[in-house]
C-alpha cells in the first residue's frame, strides 16, 4: 500500500469538520487545527437545507443528527414591519439543530474515526502550504465596504412560532427564528449598521427583538433569553468570492460567503467539502499533484455555486430595501411558482 501523506485542515467549522469525516472514512491521515474549543454556540441560523443534507446522509452524518433531536423545518412564514404573511410549506424540508450540538458532535465523530483535532490551534500563516486545506469560516470585509453586517444570535424559550421558520423583515435587517430540539428557538439577525455600537454586550437583546411595535417585538415578548448563548460577529463579508484567484484550497465560507438570508451556508460547506475529499485522497496517496488538487477543487465548486450565488445576491438587494421588499413577499404570498423558484435557485 502506498504511503499517505496527511491532509492538514485550518479551522473545525462545519466545513473542515465534514471534510475530516469523509477523508477519515476513506483511511486518509487529517489533521484538523481549530482555534476555538467544543461545544461552543455560533452565529446562524441554526437551520440546513438544500443539497447540503444528501451531503450528510450520505456520510452517515444526517442520521446522527436527527438522533442528537435534530427537528425538521417543513414550513416558513414572512414578516415584514406589520404585517404578517401566510405560512407556507417549505419545497424541500430542512433540519433545525443548535450550533452547540452540530459541531460537537462532528467532532467527535471525527475524533472516533481516528482524526486527530487539535483544540486552541491557531493557525497565522498568510498563505497555507500544499496539502493544506482552509476551512477557517467568514473572510472579513474590507474598511472601506459601504455597509457594515453584523450577526447575532441567541435561543430564548417559552416562545411560540406560526411556522418551523420564521423571518421578520426591518428597514436595516431582518431576524430569523426556528424551532430547535428541548423547546428552545433560536433567535437570529443580520443587521446593516450605519455606525458602531459601542453597548453591543448590554443591547443585543433590543437589537435582536426588532423595532417597538414590530410582530417580532411581541413575538418575543414573553420570551426568556439563555444569556449565555448570546454570540455576535461583526465586519462580514456578503461580496461572493468564489471564482476568484487563490493560491490556496478553501471550503466553506472561507471560498465564499452566501448571503445569509437563504440559509444555504452550511449546506455549501458540507457541498464544499464532499466536492474536495476525491481529489484529496487522490492527491494524499500520491496520484494527484498539489496544483492539479487545489484547481479542481476551486473549480467544481465555482460551477456549483455559481447559480446560487447571482441569486442570493439579487434577493440580498431586493429584501434589504422596503419597496422591492414588499412586493417581492406580496408576490411571492400568492404565487406558489414564484415561491419554488425562489427557494429552488438559492440551493
Ligand atoms: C447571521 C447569520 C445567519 C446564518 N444563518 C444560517 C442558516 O440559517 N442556515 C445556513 O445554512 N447557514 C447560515 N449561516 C451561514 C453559516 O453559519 C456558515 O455558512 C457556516 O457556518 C460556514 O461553515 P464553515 O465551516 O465554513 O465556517 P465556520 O462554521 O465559521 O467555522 C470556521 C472555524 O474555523 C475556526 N478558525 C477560524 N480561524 C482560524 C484559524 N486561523 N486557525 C484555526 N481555526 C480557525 C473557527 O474557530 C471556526 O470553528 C448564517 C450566517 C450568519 C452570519
Amino acid at each position: 500500500m502506498n504511503a499517505r501523506q496527511p491532509i492538514n485542515i485550518a479551522g473545525g467549522g462545519l466545513a473542515g469538520l465534514t471534510l475530516g469525516i469523509a477523508l477519515r472514512q476513506r483511511d486518509i491521515p487529517v489533521v484538523i487545527y481549530e482555534a476555538g474549543s467544543y461545544p461552543r454556540h455560533r452565529v446562524c441560523g441554526e437551520f440546513v437545507c438544500g443539497r447540503g443534507l444528501a451531503v450528510l446522509q450520505e456520510l452517515g452524518l444526517q442520521e446522527k443528527f436527527i438522533a442528537a433531536g435534530a427537528r425538521i423545518a417543513g414550513t416558513a412564514s414572512f414578516h415584514s414591519g406589520q404585517r404578517d404573511y401566510r405560512a407556507r410549506t417549505l419545497p424541500s424540508p430542512g433540519l433545525c439543530l443548535s450550533r452547540w450540538v452540530m459541531d460537537d458532535l462532528l467532532a467527535q465523530e471525527f475524533r472516533r474515526l481516528g482524526g486527530e483535532l487539535r483544540e486552541r490551534e491557531r493557525i497565522t500563516v498568510a498563505t497555507l502550504e500544499p496539502g493544506w486545506v482552509r476551512a477557517t469560516g467568514r473572510r472579513v470585509a474590507a474598511e472601506s465596504a459601504p455597509a457594515k453586517w453584523i450577526g447575532l444570535k441567541a435561543h430564548v424559550r417559552k416562545v411560540t412560532l406560526a411556522a418551523d421558520l420564521e423571518m421578520h423583515f426591518f428597514p436595516d435587517g431582518y431576524v430569523g427564528l426556528c424551532r430547535l430540539p428541548g423547546g428552545e428557538v433560536n433567535v437570529c439577525g443580520l443587521f446593516a449598521l450605519r455606525q458602531p455600537v459601542p453597548q453591543l454586550a448590554v443591547q443585543w437583546r433590543e437589537i435582536l427583538s426588532g423595532p417597538a411595535g414590530s410582530g417580532l417585538r411581541e413575538r418575543l415578548r414573553m420570551g426568556e433569553f439563555d444569556t449565555a448563548s448570546f454570540t455576535a460577529v461583526t465586519a462580514l463579508n456578503l461580496v461572493p468570492t468564489v471564482g476568484q484567484p487563490t493560491a490556496e484550497c478553501s471550503i466553506g465560507d472561507a471560498l465564499t460567503m452566501i448571503p445569509p438570508v437563504t440559509g444555504n451556508g452550511m449546506s455549501m460547506a458540507f457541498e464544499s467539502a464532499h466536492w474536495a475529499v476525491t481529489p484529496l485522497a487522490a492527491y494524499s496517496r500520491g496520484e494527484l499533484d498539489w496544483a492539479v488538487t487545489r484547481q479542481t477543487i476551486t473549480r467544481q465548486c465555482a460551477t456549483g455555486f455559481a447559480q446560487r450565488l447571482r441569486w442570493a445576491t439579487w434577493f440580498q438587494r431586493l429584501l434589504m430595501h422596503q419597496v422591492s421588499r414588499e412586493l417581492l413577499l406580496r408576490v411571492g404570498n400568492c404565487s406558489d411558482s414564484l415561491w419554488r423558484v425562489c427557494f429552488a435557485k438559492t440551493r
